[in-house]
């Protein structure tokens, strides 16, 4: 299967070519040339199968003319090596838990994919260690390293700036040893992903070393999430719940929500969308009015959904041809400011019992505001909410348990290597692996 640019500048390219570039040389984002319907008894029969199986189809319709086939079903296999359960909130509403890999976010799946089809690329050429860049601000360097531990043949730097990520994201990512190397930059964010873009440019470094990205747009982290949608309607199903099923997604960058509308695509029967989001309304705005207009992003409570420009916005866009009327047909919006947040949360846990993370918030509260008569809701849990233990335990005054897999990290011992700001001091430091 080609691949092609939301720009439409870009030649077309190939899964592998999609992958190690991560982003189209136009600048836009690739899409699958051709979405493939899957049949009817998949839908009929899919309250028999697993998750590892659904998601076994669902990569085949994708990935299959393109990777071998036992290679595609271990690399499934091996990056489902846990379960994303849909569980009851409330009448009508349910949570579908997307937190239970290893750093205990929704991004665990996209990373654990990337590295292994990266890998299988790399063997097949023979190529010798590839070297992933990622600067992180804290969530996204902890799926990544997570996701590429211990997968041959590929070392993960992750850059960090020092003092600025919590402590629990931290350990996610410098007491993993193996292969990944934590750089705690001595600077800001900005200044982390300066020293990535500037080693992706340098001729020295790339010389000297095979570099690549595993950016959040890269088709091989965003198709999989599809995984989660298929799944979320068998388990509805295997209840009777299915038939007027409402998704909602709490949405930042928009890659969740789009590989779950590109599984509708398919054929998935979801009757309708809602992306919910936190005071970065802009999805929500274009939806009232047809003009997509970016801002800077604003620092809320849900901070891996303060995104100001959703980089995804183009593969929506592009997979409704560009038409306001379709995309407003089957997706609705809302936005939610930090006070609301608290209150939802709550509220849900005074009534249910269930404690919500500042991000499935949004989502639980977008389906009690917008679900109508007759349908069901599911909502995605994003992350689980340990994940922002001191915002969680502040607003329900509670003490929630720290899960065993991150209790470990935090006991790891911290291994890092510090630089300063400056490119000359990073370059140098790689230039001597
Ligand atoms: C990344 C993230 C989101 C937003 O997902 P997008 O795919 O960027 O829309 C929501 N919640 C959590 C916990 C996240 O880590």
């Amino acid at each position: 299967m080609k691949y092609y640019s939301t720009n439409k500048q870009a030649p077309l390219a190939t899964l592998r070519d999609a992958v190690v570039k991560g982003l189209a040389p136009d600048r836009g984002l690739y899409m699958p040339e051709t979405i493939h319907r899957l049949p009817k008894s998949f839908f009929d029969n899919i309250d028999k199968l697993s998750f590892q199986e659904i998601a076994h189809t669902v990569a085949e319709a994708f990935f299959g003319e393109d990777v071998e086939k036992e290679s595609l079903r271990q690399i499934v296999y091996d990056t489902l090596s846990f379960d994303c359960p849909v569980v009851r909130v409330e009448d009508h509403i349910y949570s579908l838990e997307l937190f239970h890999g290893p750093t205990l976010a929704f991004k665990d799946v996209g990373a654990r994919f990337m590295a292994r089809l990266l890998q299988y690329f790399i063997r097949q050429e023979g190529r010798g260690l590839v070297n992933v860049l990622v600067a992180t601000s804290g969530d996204t360097g902890s799926a990544v390293a997570n996701g590429f531990l211990g997968v041959e043949g590929i070392h993960v730097y992750v850059l960090y700036p020092k003092g600025k990520v919590s402590p629990i994201q931290e350990c996610q990512f410098t007491t993993l040893g193996q292969n990944i190397t934590a750089i705690e930059v001595d600077g800001v964010f900005d200044d982390c992903q300066a020293l990535v873009k500037k080693a992706f440019l340098d001729k020295d470094l790339n010389d000297h070393m095979q570099l690549t990205s595993a950016n959040s747009i890269n088709v091989a982290r965003f198709l999989p999430q599809a995984f989660y949608y298929f799944n979320a309607y068998a388990r509805m199903k295997e209840m009777g719940l299915a038939d007027q099923m409402v998704m909602c997604v709490p949405s930042g960058n928009f890659g969740n929500i789009t590989a779950g509308l590109f599984g509708a695509h398919m054929g998935l029967p979801i009757k309708r969308f809602i992306a919910a989001n936190n005071a970065n309304d802009i999805f929500y705005n274009y939806l009232q009015t047809g003009k997509y207009e970016p801002k800077a992003s604003r620092q809320t409570l849900a901070n891996a959904m303060d995104v100001g420009d959703p980089s995804n916005f183009a593969r929506v866009y592009d997979l409704y041809g560009a038409s306001h009327h379709a995309i407003t047909a089957y997706i609705s919006g809302a936005t939610y400011s930090d006070d609301q947040i608290r209150a939802t949360m709550r509220q849900c846990h005074d009534t249910t019992g269930y404690v919500l993370d500042p991000h499935g918030a949004c989502g639980y509260q977008a389906i009690k505001d917008l679900l109508r008569e007759g349908e069901e809701g599911v909502f995605c849990e994003t992350a689980h909410p340990a994940k922002f233990k001191e915002k969680v335990d502040d607003i329900l005054g509670i003490d929630i348990a720290i899960p065993d897999r991150l209790a470990k990290m935090m006991k790891g011992k911290k291994e890092v290597v510090e630089t300063s700001k400056d490119f000359g001091d990073f370059k140098e430091y790689l230039l001597r692996q």
